[in-house]
């Protein structure tokens, strides 16, 4: 039997051991000094020097990790690791953005998702879940573990996904935009609803058997309603995906936890390079209402339903019981935006609002539903507050908005969280003339503002305080979630104040843990 190891290596297997030391069962003879080998998923090297010809030394590596995305960029979030003969998906976004990012999406994966043993979930943000409905499609059939409220909150977010999808297929099959005849969906809003039967909640720092000798727990990391890091344990060795970090001290979600140790660290860097303002949220998105309104514009803030729409009610509420906004109507321009808030009020635990509270700030906003109210509302003159998705402006019902609200310099358009690159919203932000939507090039000339302090990313300096928080060092931290520079910035900090050693992967690289 001939077997080809690697690119380079030839080797053959023997039927009997070739000394007396080594019973391995068969005997590899092999042309360079030393060989991987496969035994069932586990890589095995042999040495041995009792005969010049062999050369067998047992060295099992214990796990491999494959970056399947979110290495220069910070969407389609997807890493594999291969454990104790098993393999594992923790996250499964979607690539959002940039052009060349959202083609992979409908690039063959690298494995086969029936050969998942599991899909363990950060967060349910779309470019951390948003591909959970195609993996399904394409024969995943285990069990999805994430938090409660993870749960809850994809079983809102990935039918609407699958349903923007097949909007957006129908859309360019009318109007002939796409090469492709007829333009398909990714997914369709069905393919999501066959996801989410696979969801399966588990609780906080509770330790959960996910498969045979690996372990998981999740450990909250604000950000958004449910966010975890994941801490994976297989083969002796733990490694922590960190998911999304939120802020210290955020008014409504909680502090990112600590985590003791990890023998290895995949770490986001969104805001590696940066860090936020230190403006008080409450007073400045005041400031600008005010100046907005008192020039008779209204204020469009793309913000996602779920997550920065709560925490912009919160804000606004307050101002309002403070007696401002007099006479401002604030709208949620959203389908999903009711049930987000419902969510949100129902998962206490997870941030730091009492229901009252909560119930106070989620009604401050005229919930908008149905297209025609939509419609109404961008034909309505008086000055006012719109809320509505998408957050970086690359769809939904903000879109329509922006045709009409842009144009007018009395107008702001206010954004309140990260923009990707090759997103509108990082287009509108970096000053552009104008930005091409449904096809029609829009003038923009309308005040562009950002709460950046809103953003539910920890920036630099918080990144760094959370990695304070481990008993440790680990062994390697991977810097992922991140645009080059940031996730390149944050590596150079990181080596230099904490002296860790760190490696920022290419999309697809793999790595083996031993
Ligand atoms: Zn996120």
């Amino acid at each position: 039997m001939k077997l080809t190891i690697g690119s380079k290596t030839d080797a053959t297997i023997l039927p009997e051991p070739f000394c007396g030391r080594h019973h391995l069962g068969f005997l590899i003879e092999v042309s360079s000094s030393q060989v991987h080998m496969s035994v069932g998923s586990a890589r095995t090297s042999l040495a041995c020097h009792h005969r010049q010809s062999c050369f067998l030394k047992l060295d099992v590596i214990a796990m491999k990790l494959t970056f399947l995305g979110a290495a220069g960029t910070v969407t389609g979030s997807k890493y594999l690791i291969e454990a104790a003969g098993q393999r594992y998906l923790v996250d499964c976004g979607l690539f959002q953005g940039l052009k060349e990012l959202r083609l992979r999406n409908w690039d063959q994966p690298p494995l086969n998702p029936s050969s998942l043993r599991a899909v363990l979930l950060t967060h349910a943000h779309i470019d951390h879940s948003g591909y959970l409905p195609l993996l399904v499609k394409n024969g995943f059939r285990g069990p999805i573990y994430c938090s409660s409220s993870t749960a809850d909150l994809c079983e809102i977010l990935l039918p609407d996904a699958g349903h923007l999808q097949e909007k957006d297929a129908e859309f360019a099959n009318r109007h002939g935009f796409s090469k492709h005849k007829p333009a398909l969906p990714l997914y369709t809003e069905e393919d999501a609803r066959e996801a989410l039967k696979l969801l399966k909640r588990v609780p906080f720092d509770v330790e959960q058997a996910v498969g045979d000798h690996v372990q998981m727990v999740l450990r909250r990391t604000g950000h958004i309603l449910g966010a975890a890091s994941v801490q994976v344990k297989a083969e002796g060795e733990t490694i922590v995906f960190s998911g999304d970090i939120g802020r210290y001290n955020d008014a409504i979600m909680v502090d990112p936890e600590p985590v003791a140790s990890a023998d290895y660290l995949l770490l986001e860097s969104t805001y590696g390079d940066r860090t936020h303002d230190q403006l008080d949220p409450k007073k400045t998105l005041g400031d600008i209402i005010a100046s907005t309104v008192a020039r008779g514009g209204t204020v469009v803030i793309p913000a996602f339903a779920v997550g920065r729409a709560q925490s912009l009610m919160y804000y606004l509420e307050e101002l309002r019981a403070a007696g401002h906004l007099k006479n401002v109507p604030v709208y949620l321009d959203s389908p999903m935006a009711a049930d987000a808030s419902d969510v949100f009020c129902r998962n206490l635990k997870d941030h730091r609002l009492p229901e009252p509270e909560c119930r106070r700030a989620c009604s401050v906003a005229t919930y908008v539903r149905t297209t025609e109210e939509s419609k109404a509302l961008t034909a309505n003159p008086v000055p006012k507050v719109i809320i509505s998705a998408s957050g970086m402006a690359t769809g939904g019902r903000v879109l329509h908005h922006l045709k009409r609200y842009a144009p007018d310099a009395k107008n702001t358009i206010l954004f309140a969280g990260f923009q990707a690159a090759g997103t509108r919203g990082a287009a509108i932000m970096a000053g552009v003339d104008s930005v091409k939507i449904h096809g029609e090039q829009i003038r923009v000339r309308a005040e562009v503002q950002n709460l950046s302090m809103l953003s539910a990313h920890a920036d630099s300096n918080e990144l760094i305080r959370w990695l304070r928080g481990f008993g440790r060092a680990p062994r390697m931290t991977f810097i992922t979630h991140g645009e080059n520079h940031s996730a390149e910035a944050l590596r150079q900090r990181i080596e230099h104040e904490l002296g860790w050693r760190c490696h920022v992967p290419r999309h697809l690289e793999a790595v083996e843990l031993q």
